[in-house]
C-alpha cells in the first residue's frame, strides 16, 4: 500500500496508449491498492484515476461509484446517446483546474472486475463523463484535447499564469 506520485500534464507517459491487462494477479492487486490509496488521499480527493496517471501503462481505472472505489480492467465504451452535454471537468493530472468540456450524454461501459467477471454499466451524465474521462487516459487523451483550439490555448495560459507548471 502506497500513495504514488500523480503524473502531471507535460509528462510524456500521459500521452502513451496503455496495454491490455492479460492476467489478474498479485501485481495487479497491488497496483489497484496503490491507485485507490493515491486517489483517496486527502490532499488529492479525486473521483477517478487511471493507471497511466501514476506512470503505469496498463488498462486499469478506479472510479468512485457512490460508496467506494471500484476497479475496472480493460474498459470499453460505446456511445448510446450522441447528444453532447457541457459540464465543468477537472483532472488530477491537470492540477484540478476546471473547465467546461463537451461529452456524450449516455454510454454503455464494459469492463472486467478484479474477480475476472465482466461488468456492463449504462451510464448517463456525470457517471458517463467520469468513465469517458478515465478511459481517455488509457488512450493518451487528456480532457483539454476536447476543447476548441482557442479555448485550449486560453486554458493552458491560465495554468501557466498561475505558475502551476
Ligand atoms: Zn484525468
Amino acid at each position: 500500500m502506497a500513495i504514488r506520485k500523480i503524473r502531471k500534464i507535460g509528462d510524456p507517459v500521459l500521452r502513451e496508449k496503455s496495454k491490455t491487462v492479460e492476467v489478474i494477479d498479485k501485481s495487479l492487486f497491488s497496483l489497484v491498492e496503490d491507485m485507490i490509496d493515491t486517489v483517496s488521499d486527502e490532499d488529492v480527493a479525486g473521483v477517478g484515476l487511471a493507471a497511466p496517471q501514476i506512470g503505469i501503462l496498463k488498462r486499469v481505472i478506479v472510479v468512485f461509484t457512490g460508496e467506494k472505489f471500484e476497479t475496472f480492467i480493460n474498459p470499453e465504451i460505446a456511445v448510446l446517446d450522441k447528444k453532447m452535454i457541457q459540464e465543468e471537468e477537472g483532472c488530477l493530472s491537470v492540477y484540478s483546474v476546471k473547465t467546461s468540456v463537451s461529452r456524450p450524454k449516455k454510454i454503455l461501459f464494459k469492463a472486467t472486475d478484479l474477480k475476472n467477471k465482466s461488468v456492463t454499466i449504462e451510464a448517463e451524465d456525470i457517471a458517463a463523463r467520469i468513465f469517458l474521462h478515465e478511459v481517455d487516459h488509457l488512450n493518451g487523451i487528456l480532457f483539454i484535447d476536447h476543447l476548441k483550439p482557442s479555448d485550449r490555448k486560453e486554458f493552458l495560459a491560465k495554468i501557466n499564469r498561475n505558475n502551476i507548471f
